[in-house]
Protein backbone atom coordinates (compact mmCIF):
# COMPACT_ATOMS: atom_id res chain seq x y z
CA UNK A 1 0.00 0.00 0.00
CA UNK A 2 1.45 3.40 -1.18
CA UNK A 3 2.47 5.08 2.60
CA UNK A 4 1.28 8.59 3.08
CA UNK A 5 2.64 11.01 6.31
CA UNK A 6 -0.36 13.17 5.82
CA UNK A 7 -2.16 13.69 9.59
CA UNK A 8 -6.07 13.88 9.27
CA UNK A 9 -8.31 14.45 13.23
CA UNK A 10 -10.88 11.82 11.88
CA UNK A 11 -10.75 8.50 9.97
CA UNK A 12 -14.27 8.02 9.34
CA UNK A 13 -14.93 4.34 6.88
CA UNK A 14 -17.58 3.83 4.99
CA UNK A 15 -18.88 0.21 4.24
CA UNK A 16 -19.80 -1.25 0.86
CA UNK A 17 -23.53 -0.92 1.51
CA UNK A 18 -23.58 2.46 3.16
CA UNK A 19 -23.16 4.57 0.22
CA UNK A 20 -25.84 7.19 1.22
CA UNK A 21 -24.61 10.74 -0.23
CA UNK A 22 -27.40 12.70 1.82
CA UNK A 23 -25.79 11.68 5.45
CA UNK A 24 -25.07 14.05 7.53
CA UNK A 25 -20.96 13.04 7.94
CA UNK A 26 -21.53 15.09 4.00
CA UNK A 27 -22.83 18.25 4.84
CA UNK A 28 -19.33 20.20 5.67
CA UNK A 29 -16.11 19.46 3.98
CA UNK A 30 -13.87 18.83 7.18
CA UNK A 31 -9.73 18.94 5.48
CA UNK A 32 -9.35 17.04 8.66
CA UNK A 33 -11.24 14.13 8.34
CA UNK A 34 -9.95 11.08 6.04
CA UNK A 35 -12.94 8.84 4.79
CA UNK A 36 -12.03 5.19 3.89
CA UNK A 37 -13.68 3.11 1.63
CA UNK A 38 -12.33 -0.30 0.94
CA UNK A 39 -12.81 -3.39 -0.85
CA UNK A 40 -11.87 -6.31 1.47
CA UNK A 41 -11.08 -9.94 1.00
CA UNK A 42 -13.10 -10.37 4.05
CA UNK A 43 -16.77 -9.25 2.55
CA UNK A 44 -15.82 -10.79 -0.64
CA UNK A 45 -15.74 -14.12 1.17
CA UNK A 46 -17.27 -14.59 4.59
CA UNK A 47 -19.93 -16.56 2.14
CA UNK A 48 -19.62 -17.81 -1.52
CA UNK A 49 -21.18 -14.21 -3.14
CA UNK A 50 -22.46 -14.00 -6.85
CA UNK A 51 -19.65 -12.80 -9.22
CA UNK A 52 -21.62 -9.69 -10.08
CA UNK A 53 -22.84 -8.98 -6.44
CA UNK A 54 -18.99 -8.66 -5.56
CA UNK A 55 -18.19 -6.68 -9.11
CA UNK A 56 -21.16 -4.50 -8.58
CA UNK A 57 -20.73 -3.98 -5.15
CA UNK A 58 -16.98 -2.44 -5.30
CA UNK A 59 -18.36 -0.51 -8.61
CA UNK A 60 -20.50 1.02 -6.57
CA UNK A 61 -18.13 1.67 -3.79
CA UNK A 62 -15.64 3.49 -6.09
CA UNK A 63 -17.92 5.69 -7.93
CA UNK A 64 -19.39 6.89 -4.25
CA UNK A 65 -15.35 7.46 -3.41
CA UNK A 66 -14.90 9.56 -7.02
CA UNK A 67 -18.24 11.13 -6.41
CA UNK A 68 -16.90 12.19 -2.71
CA UNK A 69 -13.46 13.54 -3.71
CA UNK A 70 -15.26 15.47 -6.30
CA UNK A 71 -17.14 17.31 -3.79
CA UNK A 72 -14.88 18.25 -1.80
CA UNK A 73 -13.87 15.25 0.84
CA UNK A 74 -10.52 13.63 1.49
CA UNK A 75 -11.23 10.01 0.33
CA UNK A 76 -9.12 7.26 0.66
CA UNK A 77 -10.11 4.29 -1.61
CA UNK A 78 -8.63 0.96 -1.55
CA UNK A 79 -8.65 -2.32 -3.76
CA UNK A 80 -8.20 -5.44 -2.71
CA UNK A 81 -4.52 -5.01 -3.95
CA UNK A 82 -4.00 -2.49 -1.32
CA UNK A 83 -5.83 -4.55 1.60
CA UNK A 84 -4.71 -7.72 0.64
CA UNK A 85 -1.68 -7.49 3.31
CA UNK A 86 -4.17 -7.00 6.04
CA UNK A 87 -6.07 -9.82 8.49
CA UNK A 88 -9.05 -7.91 8.19
CA UNK A 89 -11.00 -5.03 8.71
CA UNK A 90 -9.44 -4.46 12.04
CA UNK A 91 -6.39 -4.87 11.21
CA UNK A 92 -6.65 -2.08 8.21
CA UNK A 93 -7.81 0.14 10.71
CA UNK A 94 -5.47 -0.03 13.04
CA UNK A 95 -3.08 0.44 10.47
CA UNK A 96 -4.52 3.24 9.17
CA UNK A 97 -5.32 5.05 12.56
CA UNK A 98 -1.52 5.11 13.44
CA UNK A 99 -0.33 5.86 9.72
CA UNK A 100 -2.28 9.00 9.51
CA UNK A 101 -2.52 9.95 13.36
CA UNK A 102 -5.61 10.52 13.46
CA UNK A 103 -7.33 10.82 17.05
CA UNK A 104 -11.08 9.45 16.16
CA UNK A 105 -12.23 6.81 14.63
CA UNK A 106 -15.92 7.00 13.73
CA UNK A 107 -18.57 4.56 11.88
CA UNK A 108 -21.66 4.13 10.34
CA UNK A 109 -23.90 1.39 12.17
CA UNK A 110 -23.33 -1.55 10.27
CA UNK A 111 -26.68 -3.54 9.12
CA UNK A 112 -25.12 -6.82 9.67
CA UNK A 113 -24.81 -8.50 13.44
CA UNK A 114 -21.36 -9.82 12.01
CA UNK A 115 -20.09 -6.50 11.34
CA UNK A 116 -21.07 -4.33 14.03
CA UNK A 117 -19.65 -6.87 16.66
CA UNK A 118 -16.60 -6.73 14.98
CA UNK A 119 -16.54 -2.94 14.88
CA UNK A 120 -17.42 -2.67 18.16
CA UNK A 121 -14.84 -4.99 19.69
CA UNK A 122 -12.62 -2.30 17.23
CA UNK A 123 -13.65 0.35 19.06
CA UNK A 124 -12.87 -0.77 22.29
CA UNK A 125 -9.50 -2.30 20.72
CA UNK A 126 -8.02 1.05 19.74
CA UNK A 127 -6.53 3.61 21.95
CA UNK A 128 -8.60 6.52 20.47
CA UNK A 129 -11.88 7.86 20.86
CA UNK A 130 -14.86 5.38 18.26
CA UNK A 131 -17.32 6.72 17.90
CA UNK A 132 -20.31 4.93 16.39
CA UNK A 133 -23.32 7.03 14.58
CA UNK A 134 -27.00 5.81 12.64
CA UNK A 135 -26.69 4.80 9.01
CA UNK A 136 -29.57 7.51 8.53
CA UNK A 137 -31.16 5.44 6.19
CA UNK A 138 -34.02 3.78 7.62
CA UNK A 139 -37.26 5.00 8.37
CA UNK A 140 -36.70 3.72 11.56
CA UNK A 141 -34.04 4.73 13.33
CA UNK A 142 -31.96 2.08 14.76
CA UNK A 143 -32.08 3.35 18.89
CA UNK A 144 -36.03 2.73 18.11
CA UNK A 145 -36.39 -0.67 16.81
CA UNK A 146 -36.59 -1.89 20.24
CA UNK A 147 -39.76 0.33 20.76
CA UNK A 148 -41.53 -1.73 18.02
CA UNK A 149 -39.82 -5.36 18.62
CA UNK A 150 -39.20 -7.63 21.38
CA UNK A 151 -37.03 -11.15 21.00
CA UNK A 152 -38.85 -14.08 20.08
CA UNK A 153 -42.33 -12.32 19.81
CA UNK A 154 -44.23 -13.20 16.61
CA UNK A 155 -44.66 -9.92 15.36
CA UNK A 156 -46.98 -9.38 12.23
CA UNK A 157 -46.46 -7.25 9.18
CA UNK A 158 -49.93 -5.63 9.28
CA UNK A 159 -49.68 -4.10 12.89
CA UNK A 160 -46.46 -3.05 12.09
CA UNK A 161 -47.14 -1.55 8.57
CA UNK A 162 -50.12 0.30 9.88
CA UNK A 163 -47.87 1.89 12.48
CA UNK A 164 -45.11 2.98 10.02
CA UNK A 165 -47.84 4.45 7.38
CA UNK A 166 -49.54 6.26 9.95
CA UNK A 167 -46.32 7.61 12.11
CA UNK A 168 -44.55 9.01 8.65
CA UNK A 169 -48.07 9.67 7.17
CA UNK A 170 -47.41 7.94 3.71
CA UNK A 171 -51.00 7.95 2.04
CA UNK A 172 -53.07 8.91 4.56
CA UNK A 173 -55.73 11.37 4.25
CA UNK A 174 -57.68 12.76 7.34
CA UNK A 175 -56.04 10.00 9.41
CA UNK A 176 -57.36 7.51 7.44
CA UNK A 177 -55.70 4.93 4.26
CA UNK A 178 -55.94 6.58 1.13
CA UNK A 179 -58.64 4.14 -0.82
CA UNK A 180 -60.16 3.25 2.16
CA UNK A 181 -58.04 -0.10 3.08
CA UNK A 182 -54.98 -0.41 4.37
CA UNK A 183 -53.70 -3.40 2.52
CA UNK A 184 -54.94 -4.14 -1.40
CA UNK A 185 -53.29 -7.53 -1.64
CA UNK A 186 -56.74 -9.83 -3.22
CA UNK A 187 -56.04 -7.58 -6.10
CA UNK A 188 -52.69 -8.25 -7.05
CA UNK A 189 -52.73 -12.12 -7.52
CA UNK A 190 -53.09 -12.13 -11.40
CA UNK A 191 -51.32 -14.50 -13.46
CA UNK A 192 -49.64 -13.00 -17.24
CA UNK A 193 -51.64 -14.73 -19.83
CA UNK A 194 -50.27 -15.08 -23.44
CA UNK A 195 -51.11 -12.20 -24.60
CA UNK A 196 -49.86 -9.84 -21.64
CA UNK A 197 -46.32 -11.16 -22.05
CA UNK A 198 -46.30 -9.45 -25.35
CA UNK A 199 -46.55 -5.89 -22.91
CA UNK A 200 -44.31 -6.04 -20.70
CA UNK A 201 -41.79 -3.58 -20.92
CA UNK A 202 -38.08 -3.75 -22.02
CA UNK A 203 -36.20 -3.39 -19.18
CA UNK A 204 -33.37 -0.80 -18.25
CA UNK A 205 -30.47 -1.67 -18.03
CA UNK A 206 -27.12 -0.02 -17.76
CA UNK A 207 -23.75 -1.36 -19.46
CA UNK A 208 -21.06 -0.68 -16.38
CA UNK A 209 -17.43 -2.11 -17.33
CA UNK A 210 -16.63 -4.06 -14.52
CA UNK A 211 -13.96 -6.08 -16.78
CA UNK A 212 -11.09 -4.39 -14.34
CA UNK A 213 -12.60 -5.88 -11.31
CA UNK A 214 -13.22 -8.95 -12.71
CA UNK A 215 -9.78 -9.38 -12.85
CA UNK A 216 -8.76 -8.09 -9.48
CA UNK A 217 -11.32 -10.71 -8.03
CA UNK A 218 -10.18 -13.26 -10.05
CA UNK A 219 -6.27 -12.50 -9.05
CA UNK A 220 -7.26 -12.67 -5.42
CA UNK A 221 -8.52 -15.96 -5.58
CA UNK A 222 -11.76 -15.10 -4.97
CA UNK A 223 -14.70 -17.93 -5.09
CA UNK A 224 -17.98 -16.86 -6.73
CA UNK A 225 -20.90 -18.32 -8.19
CA UNK A 226 -22.74 -17.74 -11.23
CA UNK A 227 -21.94 -15.67 -14.64
CA UNK A 228 -20.84 -12.63 -15.25
CA UNK A 229 -19.62 -10.52 -18.47
CA UNK A 230 -17.41 -7.32 -18.33
CA UNK A 231 -20.29 -5.55 -18.70
CA UNK A 232 -23.09 -5.62 -15.90
CA UNK A 233 -26.98 -4.19 -15.94
CA UNK A 234 -27.18 -2.94 -12.20
CA UNK A 235 -27.15 0.66 -11.50
CA UNK A 236 -23.93 1.68 -10.09
CA UNK A 237 -24.65 5.15 -8.75
CA UNK A 238 -27.17 7.70 -8.14
CA UNK A 239 -28.19 8.66 -11.73
CA UNK A 240 -28.00 5.49 -12.89
CA UNK A 241 -30.74 3.92 -9.82
CA UNK A 242 -32.88 7.20 -9.89
CA UNK A 243 -33.39 6.57 -13.62
CA UNK A 244 -34.22 3.01 -12.68
CA UNK A 245 -36.21 4.30 -10.32
CA UNK A 246 -37.85 6.93 -12.32
CA UNK A 247 -38.42 3.86 -15.26
CA UNK A 248 -39.98 1.65 -12.59
CA UNK A 249 -42.45 4.07 -11.72
CA UNK A 250 -43.40 5.86 -15.41
CA UNK A 251 -43.32 2.22 -16.92
CA UNK A 252 -43.60 -0.17 -14.42
CA UNK A 253 -45.97 0.71 -11.32
CA UNK A 254 -49.15 0.73 -12.90
CA UNK A 255 -49.13 -2.81 -12.85
CA UNK A 256 -46.46 -3.62 -10.77
CA UNK A 257 -49.29 -4.91 -7.91
CA UNK A 258 -51.79 -6.28 -10.80
CA UNK A 259 -48.35 -8.81 -11.92
CA UNK A 260 -46.21 -8.62 -9.04
CA UNK A 261 -46.96 -13.12 -7.94
CA UNK A 262 -46.42 -13.71 -11.49
CA UNK A 263 -43.60 -16.02 -12.89
CA UNK A 264 -43.11 -16.88 -16.71
CA UNK A 265 -40.71 -18.83 -18.20
CA UNK A 266 -41.43 -17.59 -22.13
CA UNK A 267 -39.31 -14.91 -21.79
CA UNK A 268 -35.62 -16.12 -22.77
CA UNK A 269 -32.97 -15.24 -20.45
CA UNK A 270 -30.68 -14.97 -23.71
CA UNK A 271 -32.07 -11.87 -24.36
CA UNK A 272 -31.80 -9.32 -21.96
CA UNK A 273 -34.23 -6.96 -23.24
CA UNK A 274 -36.83 -8.88 -23.07
CA UNK A 275 -39.57 -8.21 -20.46
CA UNK A 276 -37.31 -10.85 -17.94
CA UNK A 277 -37.82 -9.02 -14.79
CA UNK A 278 -41.70 -8.45 -14.82
CA UNK A 279 -42.58 -5.51 -13.78
CA UNK A 280 -40.72 -5.16 -11.11
CA UNK A 281 -38.56 -2.63 -9.54
CA UNK A 282 -34.95 -4.19 -9.49
CA UNK A 283 -33.82 -1.33 -7.20
CA UNK A 284 -32.59 -3.52 -4.48
CA UNK A 285 -29.26 -3.02 -4.57
CA UNK A 286 -29.43 0.64 -5.30
CA UNK A 287 -31.59 0.74 -1.96
CA UNK A 288 -29.73 -1.86 0.36
CA UNK A 289 -26.09 -0.32 -0.74
CA UNK A 290 -27.82 3.06 0.54
CA UNK A 291 -27.44 4.62 -3.06
CA UNK A 292 -31.36 5.12 -2.64
CA UNK A 293 -33.06 6.04 0.63
CA UNK A 294 -36.69 4.08 1.04
CA UNK A 295 -38.20 7.83 1.72
CA UNK A 296 -36.98 8.77 -1.59
CA UNK A 297 -38.28 5.66 -3.25
CA UNK A 298 -41.81 5.66 -1.26
CA UNK A 299 -42.37 9.92 -2.23
CA UNK A 300 -40.84 9.16 -5.84
CA UNK A 301 -43.28 6.52 -6.60
CA UNK A 302 -46.39 8.11 -4.74
CA UNK A 303 -45.71 11.47 -6.73
CA UNK A 304 -46.31 9.08 -9.41
CA UNK A 305 -49.23 8.12 -8.31
CA UNK A 306 -51.04 11.43 -7.80
CA UNK A 307 -49.61 12.41 -11.57
CA UNK A 308 -50.31 9.92 -13.37
CA UNK A 309 -54.16 10.35 -13.35
CA UNK A 310 -55.34 7.18 -12.70
CA UNK A 311 -52.81 4.70 -14.50
CA UNK A 312 -51.36 4.21 -11.39
CA UNK A 313 -54.54 2.92 -9.07
CA UNK A 314 -54.46 2.92 -5.19
CA UNK A 315 -53.77 -0.86 -5.27
CA UNK A 316 -50.42 -0.56 -7.30
CA UNK A 317 -49.20 2.44 -4.90
CA UNK A 318 -49.98 0.79 -2.51
CA UNK A 319 -48.29 -2.40 -2.93
CA UNK A 320 -45.30 -1.26 -3.99
CA UNK A 321 -45.29 1.00 -0.83
CA UNK A 322 -46.60 -2.05 1.62
CA UNK A 323 -42.93 -3.59 0.39
CA UNK A 324 -40.33 -0.73 1.29
CA UNK A 325 -42.26 0.37 4.42
CA UNK A 326 -43.36 -2.37 5.99
CA UNK A 327 -41.51 -5.89 5.18
CA UNK A 328 -37.99 -4.13 4.86
CA UNK A 329 -38.48 -2.51 8.06
CA UNK A 330 -40.22 -5.35 9.55
CA UNK A 331 -37.54 -7.73 8.60
CA UNK A 332 -34.83 -5.52 9.93
CA UNK A 333 -36.49 -5.16 12.73
CA UNK A 334 -36.95 -8.92 13.44
CA UNK A 335 -33.10 -9.51 12.60
CA UNK A 336 -32.09 -6.88 14.93
CA UNK A 337 -34.42 -7.97 18.09
CA UNK A 338 -33.82 -11.45 17.85
CA UNK A 339 -29.79 -12.08 16.74
CA UNK A 340 -27.51 -13.60 17.50
CA UNK A 341 -29.95 -16.34 18.00
CA UNK A 342 -31.73 -15.62 15.32
CA UNK A 343 -29.37 -17.63 12.77
CA UNK A 344 -29.72 -20.82 14.82
CA UNK A 345 -33.18 -21.42 14.79
CA UNK A 346 -34.19 -25.01 13.01
CA UNK A 347 -37.81 -24.78 14.09
CA UNK A 348 -38.31 -28.06 11.39
CA UNK A 349 -34.76 -29.74 12.14
CA UNK A 350 -34.00 -30.14 8.71
CA UNK A 351 -30.58 -31.41 8.11
CA UNK A 352 -30.76 -32.36 4.43
CA UNK A 353 -27.97 -31.27 1.79
CA UNK A 354 -28.74 -28.11 -0.60
CA UNK A 355 -28.74 -30.42 -4.23
CA UNK A 356 -25.52 -29.61 -6.41
CA UNK A 357 -28.06 -28.25 -8.94
CA UNK A 358 -28.74 -25.03 -7.43
CA UNK A 359 -25.31 -24.46 -8.39
CA UNK A 360 -25.76 -24.93 -12.42
CA UNK A 361 -29.86 -25.30 -12.67
CA UNK A 362 -29.51 -28.45 -13.99
CA UNK A 363 -32.79 -29.91 -13.03
CA UNK A 364 -36.15 -31.51 -15.20
CA UNK A 365 -38.16 -29.63 -12.76
CA UNK A 366 -38.67 -26.39 -15.21
CA UNK A 367 -39.74 -23.41 -12.11
CA UNK A 368 -36.86 -24.58 -10.46
CA UNK A 369 -34.44 -24.58 -14.10
CA UNK A 370 -36.00 -21.30 -14.32
CA UNK A 371 -35.56 -19.61 -11.15
CA UNK A 372 -32.40 -20.71 -10.21
CA UNK A 373 -31.11 -20.40 -13.87
CA UNK A 374 -31.98 -16.21 -14.18
CA UNK A 375 -30.67 -15.89 -10.34
CA UNK A 376 -27.09 -17.57 -11.78
CA UNK A 377 -27.05 -15.28 -14.91
CA UNK A 378 -28.61 -11.57 -13.56
CA UNK A 379 -27.70 -12.36 -9.61
CA UNK A 380 -31.52 -11.83 -8.98
CA UNK A 381 -35.38 -13.28 -8.74
CA UNK A 382 -38.55 -11.86 -7.91
CA UNK A 383 -39.87 -12.29 -4.31
CA UNK A 384 -42.04 -15.38 -5.83
CA UNK A 385 -39.29 -16.82 -7.25
CA UNK A 386 -37.59 -16.92 -4.47
CA UNK A 387 -40.00 -17.72 -1.87
CA UNK A 388 -42.52 -20.17 -3.72
CA UNK A 389 -40.05 -21.80 -6.08
CA UNK A 390 -36.39 -22.38 -4.78
CA UNK A 391 -37.35 -21.55 -1.17
CA UNK A 392 -40.55 -23.57 -1.09
CA UNK A 393 -39.02 -26.65 -2.69
CA UNK A 394 -35.92 -26.30 -0.02
CA UNK A 395 -38.73 -26.74 3.29
CA UNK A 396 -40.73 -29.03 1.31
CA UNK A 397 -37.72 -31.74 1.16
CA UNK A 398 -36.02 -30.14 4.18
CA UNK A 399 -32.65 -28.26 3.30
CA UNK A 400 -30.73 -27.32 6.54
CA UNK A 401 -31.51 -23.77 6.90
CA UNK A 402 -27.76 -23.03 6.99
CA UNK A 403 -27.23 -23.65 3.61
CA UNK A 404 -30.08 -22.36 2.44
CA UNK A 405 -29.36 -19.18 3.89
CA UNK A 406 -25.62 -19.25 2.57
CA UNK A 407 -27.14 -19.98 -0.74
CA UNK A 408 -29.51 -16.73 -0.61
CA UNK A 409 -26.82 -14.75 1.06
CA UNK A 410 -24.33 -15.42 -1.90
CA UNK A 411 -25.98 -15.31 -4.89
CA UNK A 412 -28.56 -12.28 -4.82
CA UNK A 413 -27.46 -9.21 -5.72
CA UNK A 414 -29.47 -7.49 -2.86
CA UNK A 415 -28.19 -9.91 -0.24
CA UNK A 416 -27.26 -8.54 3.12
CA UNK A 417 -27.78 -10.58 6.26
CA UNK A 418 -30.60 -8.23 7.79
CA UNK A 419 -32.52 -8.52 5.23
CA UNK A 420 -31.75 -11.96 3.46
CA UNK A 421 -32.08 -14.33 7.07
CA UNK A 422 -35.44 -13.30 8.01
CA UNK A 423 -36.99 -13.93 4.40
CA UNK A 424 -34.95 -17.43 4.22
CA UNK A 425 -34.80 -18.66 7.55
CA UNK A 426 -38.10 -17.32 8.45
CA UNK A 427 -40.63 -16.68 5.95
CA UNK A 428 -39.26 -19.53 3.28
CA UNK A 429 -38.40 -21.99 6.05
CA UNK A 430 -40.59 -21.24 8.65
CA UNK A 431 -36.92 -22.53 10.68
CA UNK A 432 -37.78 -19.48 13.10
CA UNK A 433 -41.22 -20.80 14.33
CA UNK A 434 -43.31 -17.98 13.09
CA UNK A 435 -41.79 -14.80 14.21
CA UNK A 436 -41.82 -13.53 10.88
CA UNK A 437 -44.49 -15.01 9.03
CA UNK A 438 -47.56 -16.60 9.84
CA UNK A 439 -47.41 -19.79 8.52
CA UNK A 440 -45.10 -22.16 6.88
CA UNK A 441 -45.47 -21.43 2.80
CA UNK A 442 -45.57 -24.77 1.81
CA UNK A 443 -47.08 -25.33 -2.14
CA UNK A 444 -47.78 -27.82 -4.29
CA UNK A 445 -47.46 -27.98 -7.68
CA UNK A 446 -50.62 -26.53 -8.35
CA UNK A 447 -49.74 -23.22 -6.75
CA UNK A 448 -46.88 -22.66 -9.51
CA UNK A 449 -49.40 -24.01 -12.00
CA UNK A 450 -51.92 -21.39 -10.94
CA UNK A 451 -49.11 -18.33 -11.02
CA UNK A 452 -47.23 -19.40 -14.15
CA UNK A 453 -46.61 -20.82 -17.70
CA UNK A 454 -43.93 -23.19 -16.18
CA UNK A 455 -45.67 -26.25 -15.91
CA UNK A 456 -46.78 -26.77 -19.63
CA UNK A 457 -43.26 -26.71 -20.57
CA UNK A 458 -41.91 -29.40 -17.76
CA UNK A 459 -40.98 -32.91 -17.82
CA UNK A 460 -43.16 -33.68 -15.07
CA UNK A 461 -47.12 -33.63 -14.85
CA UNK A 462 -48.40 -31.19 -12.63
CA UNK A 463 -51.76 -32.81 -12.38
CA UNK A 464 -50.07 -35.94 -11.23
CA UNK A 465 -49.15 -37.51 -7.61
CA UNK A 466 -47.75 -40.22 -7.21
CA UNK A 467 -47.50 -41.59 -11.14
CA UNK A 468 -43.85 -41.98 -12.92
CA UNK A 469 -43.44 -38.56 -13.94
CA UNK A 470 -45.81 -36.93 -11.29
CA UNK A 471 -44.90 -33.08 -10.15
CA UNK A 472 -42.27 -34.15 -7.43
CA UNK A 473 -43.84 -30.96 -5.50
CA UNK A 474 -47.08 -32.38 -5.05
CA UNK A 475 -46.09 -35.89 -3.22
CA UNK A 476 -43.65 -33.83 -1.72
CA UNK A 477 -46.11 -31.61 -0.25
CA UNK A 478 -48.45 -34.39 1.37
CA UNK A 479 -45.11 -35.99 3.07
CA UNK A 480 -44.36 -32.25 4.69
CA UNK A 481 -47.59 -31.56 5.81
CA UNK A 482 -47.61 -35.52 7.32
CA UNK A 483 -44.04 -34.96 9.07
CA UNK A 484 -44.81 -31.91 10.31
CA UNK A 485 -48.45 -32.74 11.25
CA UNK A 486 -47.80 -31.44 14.71
CA UNK A 487 -47.05 -28.23 14.25
CA UNK A 488 -49.14 -27.35 10.89
CA UNK A 489 -52.31 -28.88 12.26
CA UNK A 490 -52.08 -26.46 15.04
CA UNK A 491 -51.73 -23.73 13.11
CA UNK A 492 -54.98 -21.90 12.38
CA UNK A 493 -53.77 -20.73 8.37
CA UNK A 494 -52.60 -24.60 7.76
CA UNK A 495 -54.71 -26.95 9.66
CA UNK A 496 -57.64 -27.21 7.37
CA UNK A 497 -55.60 -29.00 4.91
CA UNK A 498 -55.76 -31.78 6.59
CA UNK A 499 -59.40 -31.85 6.29
CA UNK A 500 -58.62 -33.67 2.71
CA UNK A 501 -55.24 -35.52 3.74
CA UNK A 502 -56.97 -37.21 6.68
CA UNK A 503 -59.94 -38.18 4.29
CA UNK A 504 -57.61 -40.63 1.98
CA UNK A 505 -57.74 -43.99 2.29
CA UNK A 506 -54.75 -45.30 4.03
CA UNK A 507 -53.12 -47.02 0.98
CA UNK A 508 -53.83 -43.71 -1.45
CA UNK A 509 -51.52 -42.07 1.56
CA UNK A 510 -48.88 -44.50 1.48
CA UNK A 511 -48.65 -44.67 -2.08
CA UNK A 512 -47.59 -40.49 -2.35
CA UNK A 513 -45.24 -40.93 0.62
CA UNK A 514 -43.88 -43.66 -1.23
CA UNK A 515 -43.29 -41.16 -4.26
CA UNK A 516 -42.10 -38.28 -1.99
CA UNK A 517 -39.50 -41.01 -0.25
CA UNK A 518 -38.47 -41.85 -3.96
CA UNK A 519 -38.35 -38.21 -4.99
CA UNK A 520 -36.36 -37.70 -1.46
CA UNK A 521 -33.76 -40.11 -2.40
CA UNK A 522 -32.87 -39.12 -5.60
CA UNK A 523 -33.12 -35.51 -5.22
CA UNK A 524 -29.46 -34.83 -7.17
CA UNK A 525 -31.24 -36.13 -10.31
CA UNK A 526 -34.94 -34.13 -10.07
P1 LIG B 1 -39.77 -5.30 -6.02
O1 LIG B 1 -40.64 -6.47 -6.19
O2 LIG B 1 -39.82 -4.27 -7.07
O3 LIG B 1 -40.12 -4.66 -4.60
C1 LIG B 1 -39.67 -3.34 -4.26
C2 LIG B 1 -38.79 -3.33 -3.06
O4 LIG B 1 -39.49 -3.75 -1.91
C3 LIG B 1 -37.57 -4.23 -3.12
O5 LIG B 1 -36.52 -3.63 -3.84
C4 LIG B 1 -37.24 -4.41 -1.65
O6 LIG B 1 -36.42 -3.38 -1.19
C5 LIG B 1 -38.60 -4.31 -0.97
N1 LIG B 1 -39.08 -5.64 -0.59
C6 LIG B 1 -40.01 -6.38 -1.21
N2 LIG B 1 -40.25 -7.52 -0.50
C7 LIG B 1 -39.43 -7.49 0.55
C8 LIG B 1 -39.18 -8.38 1.63
N3 LIG B 1 -39.86 -9.52 1.76
N4 LIG B 1 -38.24 -8.04 2.52
C9 LIG B 1 -37.55 -6.89 2.40
N5 LIG B 1 -37.75 -6.00 1.41
C10 LIG B 1 -38.68 -6.30 0.50
N6 LIG B 1 -34.67 -8.77 -0.38
C11 LIG B 1 -33.49 -8.17 -0.29
O7 LIG B 1 -33.41 -6.94 -0.45
N7 LIG B 1 -32.36 -8.86 0.02
C12 LIG B 1 -32.39 -10.21 0.21
O8 LIG B 1 -31.35 -10.81 0.47
C13 LIG B 1 -33.62 -10.88 0.09
N8 LIG B 1 -33.70 -12.22 0.25
C14 LIG B 1 -34.90 -12.85 0.13
C15 LIG B 1 -34.95 -14.23 0.33
C16 LIG B 1 -36.16 -14.89 0.24
C17 LIG B 1 -36.24 -16.36 0.48
C18 LIG B 1 -37.33 -14.15 -0.07
C19 LIG B 1 -38.65 -14.84 -0.15
C20 LIG B 1 -37.27 -12.79 -0.28
C21 LIG B 1 -36.07 -12.11 -0.18
N9 LIG B 1 -35.99 -10.73 -0.36
C22 LIG B 1 -34.77 -10.11 -0.23
C23 LIG B 1 -37.18 -9.92 -0.62
C24 LIG B 1 -37.52 -9.70 -2.11
O9 LIG B 1 -37.55 -10.93 -2.77
C25 LIG B 1 -36.53 -8.76 -2.80
O10 LIG B 1 -36.43 -7.57 -2.06
C26 LIG B 1 -36.99 -8.39 -4.20
O11 LIG B 1 -37.18 -9.55 -4.96
C27 LIG B 1 -35.98 -7.47 -4.84
O12 LIG B 1 -36.34 -7.21 -6.17
P2 LIG B 1 -36.99 -5.84 -6.63
O13 LIG B 1 -36.12 -4.71 -6.22
O14 LIG B 1 -37.31 -5.95 -8.08
O15 LIG B 1 -38.28 -5.81 -5.76
FE1 LIG C 1 -42.57 -27.15 -11.31
FE2 LIG C 1 -44.09 -29.34 -11.02
FE3 LIG C 1 -44.81 -27.41 -12.69
FE4 LIG C 1 -42.71 -28.92 -13.27
S1 LIG C 1 -44.83 -29.58 -13.08
S2 LIG C 1 -42.86 -26.71 -13.46
S3 LIG C 1 -41.87 -29.27 -11.25
S4 LIG C 1 -44.64 -27.25 -10.48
Amino acid sequence: MAKSITSYKTLRLILGDQLNASHSWFSQIQPDTLYVIAELKQEATYVQHHKQKIAVFFAAMEQFSQALKAAGHQVLYLTLDDTEEFKGLPALIKHLSTLHQVIQFDYQLPDEYRLRQQLEKLGHDLSIISQACDSEHFYLPDDEIKNYFEKGKRHRLENFYRKMRKRFDVLMEDSLPVGGEWNFDQNNRNKLKPADLAEIPAPLLFTNDISIILARIEKHGIKTIGYATEEVLWPINRKQAQQLLVFFCQTCLPKFGKFQDSMTGKLSLLDQDNGWSLYHSRISFALNSKILSPKQVVDTAIASYHASDGTIDISQIEGFVRQIIGWREFVRGIYWANMPDYAKLNNLAATRQLPSWFWDAKTDMNCLHHAIKQSLEFSYAHHIQRLMVTGNFCLLTGVDPDQVDDWYLGIYIDAIEWVEMPNTRGMSQFADGGIVGSKAYAASGNYIKKMSDYCGDCSYQVNQIDTDNACPLNSLYWNFMQSHQAIMASNPRTKMVYNNWLKKPEEDKQRILNKAQFYLDNIENL
